[in-house]
Formats: structure tokens, sequence, C-alpha cells
């Protein structure tokens, strides 16, 4: 058989080895290296490794950020960059507060992370898989590692992931542009600011829920989404909370009640007029067979189930059983954003606005155009980093 060119270069780099190996070493060793250049027919100039690196960011909110049981102005992140035979793929982990991640649970979850011990980033599950055996929660720390390592396989294939999972980057959805609660004036200035969204979502379950509608409603007749957060605990008073909604142009309403109260979740979902999404009562793959019947869709989150491969995961599986899908975000950078961005042709409905509620993004990445996400044609996710 005639030797091809790279048999060719294999024989000629042992000969080569040897030939070193013989002028270099003193007499004593130079069988040695001969035994050893025979045992290993190829001389290796060093395989890549996947390398990690991370540091703690704070992102800091344009405005008071207020739900049902919590407010805040900040919010830690903490960004990760994997290096591959040159290529760096970027990825993030948010916390906010109340899920119970911080900096220093994520930067020690991230230091127990070995990459150098695979040879080949593609290897998702693999690697996904150890990742989440690590131990259990931690899940935007795990998400960081997820994203990172999706980027960095999209700019070695030059192929943005909404090719590669063969969406069609037309087909995105409008994203909602979120109000917290808050008073009426600020209400209605938010209001009059997000002229741009074709989608409002209205964060509820106070006792000052119909006033949020009704200051919204005073200004625009956009669509709105309610996420209730577990606000309300009764759930005859929220069936008539359900339909005085319907009636002011309320769509969809997340988590409506503590998602403990799962019989009266069913309840609810079996006569609500409007589509009754689990949030907080749906975190990963595992949940979505528990949640057919207690509610009527998901909202699937990257921090919350541990990345893009387990969210892409989740959206087949809920489809599958008949699950009404939306995907949505924490306060996140263009990073995280853009990430879930290319999930998003996939979904009913994308509460995709984190990156534009922060003052000091490093990412540039995935846009709102005329409240429409809005695919960038770039490898990975998507992302540049902004020059600060
Ligand atoms: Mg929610």
């Amino acid at each position: 058989m005639p030797q091809n060119r790279r048999d060719f270069l294999r024989h000629s780099s042992v000969i080569a080895g040897s030939a070193v190996a013989s002028s270099i070493l003193p007499s004593s060793a130079t069988g040695q290296a001969a035994v050893a250049a025979r045992a290993t027919p190829i001389v290796r100039r060093g395989k890549p490794k996947l390398t990690l690196r991370y540091r703690p960011y704070t992102i800091e909110l344009k405005h008071v950020f207020t739900i049902a049981n919590s407010s805040r102005t900040t919010t830690p992140v903490v960004l990760t960059e994997i290096e591959y035979d040159g290529v760096v793929g970027c990825g993030e982990a948010s916390m906010p507060p109340y899920l119970g991640e911080s900096h220093a649970s994520v930067l020690e979850f991230l230091s127990r992370v070995d990459l150098s011990k695979y040879d080949n980033p593609f290897e998702l599950d693999t690697i996904l898989r150890d990742i989440d055996a690590i131990t259990s929660g931690n899940t935007a720390a795990k998400a960081s590692i997820d994203i990172a390592l999706h980027d960095l396989l999209g700019r070695l294939m030059k192929q943005p992931w909404y090719n590669i999972w063969g969406f069609n980057a037309a087909k995105t959805p409008y994203t909602s542009f979120t109000i917290g609660i808050d008073t009426a004036d600020v209400v209605r200035q938010k209001t009059k600011e997000a002229a741009e969204f074709k989608v409002l979502k209205v964060k509820l379950g106070r006792d000052t829920d119909k006033m949020m509608i009704e200051t919204i409603r005073s200004v625009t007749n956009t669509p709105i989404t309610a996420d209730v957060n577990q606000g309300w605990r009764d759930r005859a008073v929220a069936l008539d909370m359900l339909f005085w909604l319907k009636e002011r142009g309320v769509v969809m309403v997340e988590q409506p009640l503590p998602k403990e109260q799962v019989d009266d979740l069913a309840w609810l979902t079996e006569r609500s007029p409007l589509p009754i999404i689990g949030d907080e009562g749906v975190q990963r793959l595992t949940d979505i067979p528990h949640a057919k019947g207690v509610y009527h869709g998901i909202n699937i989150k990257l921090m919350k189930c541990t990345g893009m491969r387990e969210a892409h995961k989740m959206i087949v599986l809920a489809r599958s059983l008949g699950l009404k899908v939306m995907l949505g975000c924490m306060t996140e950078t263009s990073c995280a954003i853009s990430a879930a961005s290319h999930l998003s042709p996939m979904v009913d409905w994308a509460d995709l606005d984190g990156a534009l509620l922060i003052g000091n993004d490093v990412y540039d990445g995935t846009k709102v155009v005329d409240g429409k996400v809005t695919l960038l044609d770039r490898p990975g996710i998507g992302v540049e980093k902004l020059k600060k």
C-alpha cells in the first residue's frame, strides 16, 4: 500500500526524534531513548487542553427591582471563560439572592472543576454529566460551564447555535419587558419607557395587584403577562383574580400559588381562563413529568436548569407532553441572555429582557429590535466583549 502523507510525516518524526535523542543524550541513555521512540510511534507536540477561567462581577440594575417577596439594586454574577486550542468560549452564572447561590458558592464550585482531564471538548454529555455530579444544586455555577462550553464549540464549528440546532433565526418571539412592583407614578413612567415592547410582564403578588394593572392600562393596551412569584395563597381568590386579569388583556400568569400547593395549582389550572405557567415549581428536566396537570406550561431558565443542553432537552420533553414553553432569565449580562436566545425560536413566550435592566453590561450580543429577540450571525452564542 502506498504511504499517505500523514504516515510519511509520522514516520519522519519518529526518525527525527531518534536522531535528536542520539545526539543530545549521554550514550548510556541513548539506548533507552531509542526503545521509547520505537514504543511510541507518534511524537506528540502536546495536545490542546481545556482551561477554565472565572471572575466575580456585580451587575448594577438601572432601577430598584421589586418582586412579591424581595427588592434589590444589584445581582452578583460570575463570568467564565473556557479556552481550547486558542479559541475562547464565554459563560456566566447569575445568582439572584433568593435562589441560594452567591459569589462564594459559585467560586467554590468552580474551584472543584477540572476540565484538563477531557481531551475532546465535543463530549458535552460526558463533561456536563460529570459537572452535574460534583454536588447537587449549584445550578447557576453549572450553567456557567455549560454556556462557555457551548460558546466554545460553536466557535470551533464556526456556527451559531440556532444553526447547529436547526432553528429558523427569523422565528424568534417578542420578548416581554418586566415592570416590577412599584408606586403608580413609577409604573406609569416605566410603562411609557417600554413603548417599544409588544408584551409587558408585570410582577404581582402583593396587595397592589389591581393598581399595577389599572395603572398600566391607563397608559397602553399592550398585552400583559403576569408573574405572581407564588404571592397568592387562596385558590378561590386566585381564580377570581385570573378572570379579572383576563378582562384586562392579561394573556398568561406565572406561578400564581406557592409551588408546594400542588393540589391547589392543579385545581386552578383546570378552571383558569388563562394559561398557568410553572416557574419556581419547575426547575429541571426531571420536574417536567410532574408538571403535567399542575400547570399548562413551564418557564425554563438557564440558571435553574444548568444551561443550554438541559434547556434544549426540557423543551423537547415539554412539547412531547403537550405543555407550553416559556423561556425566562434572571438579571444577567448579554452573555447568558444571548445563550438563551438561541433556543427562543422554539418557545411560546420569551422573557429575555435581563440585560436591558442593567447598567454595566460587559458583552455585546443578542439584541431586542422593535420588541423582538434578534439573533446575530456570529458563531457560538454570538457575544463579543465590550471594551471598557
Ligand atoms: Mg417567574
